[in-house]
Order: structure tokens, then C-alpha cells, then sequence
């Protein structure tokens, strides 16, 4: 065996009985293939029974290989099947990769570590590989990987849509909120998006009467699917989503003012952020309305509104809690502005799940973390085609898979 062999022997951990005979550098091609082949008189085990049994013919397979510097390398191997006696002729298991693959398992990890990062079009152009075949792989690891997924520990869930695309194509994601990660996603939204949940779940060892809390948002079908699907589940109405109910009002207050207002004009956001997280000139903006008490304007009454909601949050007992929420509630009623009223007369509606998080604390926030990684799954998956590979981009983000417990080393 000369160097380069010796080299090569060892950074593809080959051990007997396979040995590199030739290496092959095509310059033209940007190619260098590895050929492979085993000692005569070898025995292999047969893939099925395990039992060794000597080579009966062979068959030449190539695998894509991480590239050794600019050049793409390929294994190229004299791959024996075995003819047991019980199992029949049989092509033999190679350490090195899946015996359906194109790719050895440490290109199949690079690739997957790849796709993580960046668009899978885009990764597909750079390693000059079909996209559709990365696909095929990321869909494989993913849904083997999914399947040996135990969620027998999980007790609090959350539970959020997201638009698929532009439009009525919706995704359901549900959340471990303990460990933070996605344990299912499934197209479509509502009480049927819960009970196929509850299924995958089951098959996965979880226990439905574990569940002792579920985060939602008011959607009267999300609350319908965990009533049928998880009797002891306490429902929690998640803040985040509840503020998007006050948002929405606070909003349309301003809209309807702006009309006569001029000072109001393209101030949208000014009044959807905290008070603290506004920026400077918004913050000067916001003062000199308030310091404007003339105008009475119904959008700042409705901006305090929303402030001192976010305020009861703070509050230290469950008792204190609940009664800044009546207080909260009797004031917004007195508001006589509509849409305000509208928006207590809902969280009055689903008062017990708002005044739940008390006890809870569960939130969604973790969601709205995983959501925007949803959006970037998007992004990293465009053109994913099928929902299949989106879910599978949304796994492999969000869904704390162990991947080396199916052979990558990632
Ligand atoms: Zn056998």
C-alpha cells in the first residue's frame, strides 16, 4: 500500500477486510475515486441471520463522499452478496453507508447540517446533487429518527397554527413546552389537527391522561380538541395570543382615529410595542400625544389599556392577579370605546383559562420562538413542493431529534 493509500485507509476508517486498491484523480472532472475492494477468502455476515458465509458474486457501487479538497470523491466497491441457506442471496451491509444510498453516512450528515443552515436549492446547487434526492434523504432520517421519539414524560403541551403560505393553508404545530421542541406537526388546524395528535402521540408512548396542561389560543375548535382528546388537561390561554386579541382592537382604534388625526398617521406600531421597547423618536412621538390631554384621543385611552393588561401579569398571588383582571375588565368596559369592550367581552368569555396561567405559567412564548424557526424552515426550504419536506425542514429545526441514534454523525 503506498501513502495516499495509507492516508485514505485511515481517514475512512476501513478495516479488513476492505482495502483501497486504486485511487483515481480525473482533474478534468473535479473527480477522485476511492476504489474499494475485500481480501479473497473473506466471509461476511448475511444482512438477515448474521451468520458468516463466504462472498458468493459481487456487485459494483459507488457512494458520493465528503470532498477531499476541491475534488468531489467517490467510493467506488466491489460489494459481495452472500448466499445463506436460510435467507437466500443477500448484498451485504457496508460500515460506511446505507446500502439504498447514493451517499456515505458522513456526506449524508454534512448535507443534513447543510440543509440546517441554508436553503435546500441553494445547497443542492453547491454539492451539484439533485434537491429532490436530499429530500428523499432529509424525509428518511427524519421519519426514523421520529420514530424512535418517546414521549412518555410529556405533560404540558402547546398548541399553535401557522399559516403554510400566503392564503388558507394552515400547519398545527404541538409542542413539548417542558423540553422545548416540536413533537408534531400536521397539516391543517382545529379539532381534527388534536385528535390526529393524540393518535401519533399514544404511538409514540405518550400518555393522554398525563397531560395536565395545554396552551392555546381562544379558537373554540383548539378548545373543543383538547376537551374530547385530553379530559384532564387544564387549558391555558396564552398571553401572547390574548394580546393579539388586544392588539387587533387597539389597532383598529387608531385606524379609525388616524382618519381625523393626522398625529396618528403611520404611527401603527408605536402603539402594538411596550413602552420600553419602543425607540426613541417613537418614545418622543408617544409623549408629546399623551401630553396632548385636549384631544381626548381614544387610541391613547386604548393604548393604556393595553399597557395596564400587560401589567397584571406582574402580579404576585393568584388573588391579586384575578382581581387586577376585574378591575382590567371593569375599566376596558367603561372604555366606551367598542372595540375595546368587544375584546374584554372575550377574555371575560374564557376567564377561567386566562386566570389558569396563574397557576401554569405555561406560555407559548417557547411557540413564538419556534415559530419564527418555522418561518426560517420556510425560507430554508423553498420550493419545498410537498408538505411532506416541509415538515421534515420543521423537524429537523425544531424538533430535537436524535440523528445519531440513526447513524449520523451530526
Ligand atoms: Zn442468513
Amino acid at each position: 500500500m503506498d501513502v495516499l493509500e495509507s492516508i485514505f485507509t485511515r481517514a475512512l476508517n476501513l478495516e479488513l477486510p476492505w482495502n483501497i486498491t486504486k485511487i483515481e484523480f480525473t482533474e478534468s472532472e473535479g473527480k477522485i475515486k476511492i476504489f474499494i475492494d475485500f481480501s479473497r477468502g473473506s466471509v461476511f455476515q448475511c444482512p438477515k441471520c448474521k451468520k458468516e458465509v463466504k462472498a458468493y458474486d459481487t456487485t459494483e457501487k459507488q457512494w458520493r463522499h465528503l470532498n477531499f479538497f476541491q475534488y468531489a470523491c467517490y467510493l467506488v466497491v466491489r460489494v459481495p452478496r452472500t448466499d445463506c441457506t436460510e435467507d437466500g442471496i443477500l448484498q451485504v451491509e457496508v460500515p460506511w453507508a446505507r446500502d439504498t444510498a447514493d451517499f456515505t453516512f458522513l456526506f449524508e450528515s454534512f448535507v443534513m447540517t447543510l440543509c440546517r443552515e441554508m436553503p435546500v436549492n441553494k445547497v443542492s446547487q453547491i454539492i451539484k446533487v439533485d434537491d429532490n434526492k436530499l429530500w428523499r434523504m432529509m424525509n428518511y432520517y427524519t421519519e426514523v429518527a421520529r420514530k424512535l421519539e418517546d414521549y412518555s414524560g410529556v405533560s404540558r403541551i402547546g398548541i399553535d397554527e401557522t399559516a403554510r403560505t400566503k392564503g388558507h393553508n394552515y400547519v398545527s404545530l404541538f409542542v413539548d413546552l417542558q423540553d422545548k421542541r416540536t413533537i408534531f406537526v400536521v397539516e391543517g388546524k382545529g379539532a381534527e389537527a388534536v385528535a390526529e395528535f393524540k393518535k401519533d402521540f399514544t404511538e409514540h408512548n405518550g400518555i393522554p391522561e398525563n397531560i395536565t396542561d395545554a396552551s392555546i389560543d381562544m379558537s373554540p375548535a383548539f378548545i373543543k380538541g383538547v376537551e374530547d382528546n385530553f379530559p384532564r388537561a387544564e387549558i391555558t390561554f396564552d398571553k401572547f395570543h390574548i394580546m393579539k386579541i388586544i392588539n387587533k382592537a387597539v389597532d383598529e382604534v387608531r385606524k379609525a382615529e388616524a382618519k381625523e388625526q393626522d398625529i396618528l398617521r403611520g404611527q401603527k406600531y408605536l402603539f402594538l410595542k411596550n413602552r420600553e421597547t419602543l425607540t426613541d423618536t417613537q418614545k418622543d412621538i408617544l409623549k408629546a400625544i399623551e401630553s396632548m390631554p385636549r384631544l381626548n384621543l381614544k387610541t391613547v385611552r386604548a393604548y393604556h389599556i393595553r399597557e395596564n393588561f400587560q401589567g397584571i401579569y406582574q402580579e404576585e398571588t393568584r388573588g391579586e392577579f384575578e382581581q387586577a383582571l376585574k378591575k382590567w375588565y371593569f375599566w376596558a368596559m367603561h372604555s366606551r370605546i367598542e372595540v375595546i369592550k368587544e375584546a374584554a367581552k372575550t377574555i371575560k368569555r374564557h376567564w377561567h383559562g386566562v386566570i389558569q396561567w396563574y397557576d401554569s405559567k405555561v406560555s407559548n412564548g417557547i411557540l413564538e420562538g419556534l415559530n419564527s424557526l418555522v418561518q426560517a424552515a420556510k425560507a430554508k426550504a423553498r420550493g419545498y413542493r410537498t408538505f411532506k419536506n416541509l415538515k421534515t425542514i420543521i423537524y429537523m429545526l425544531t424538533g430535537k431529534l436524535d440523528y445519531s441514534k440513526v447513524g449520523l454523525p451530526i
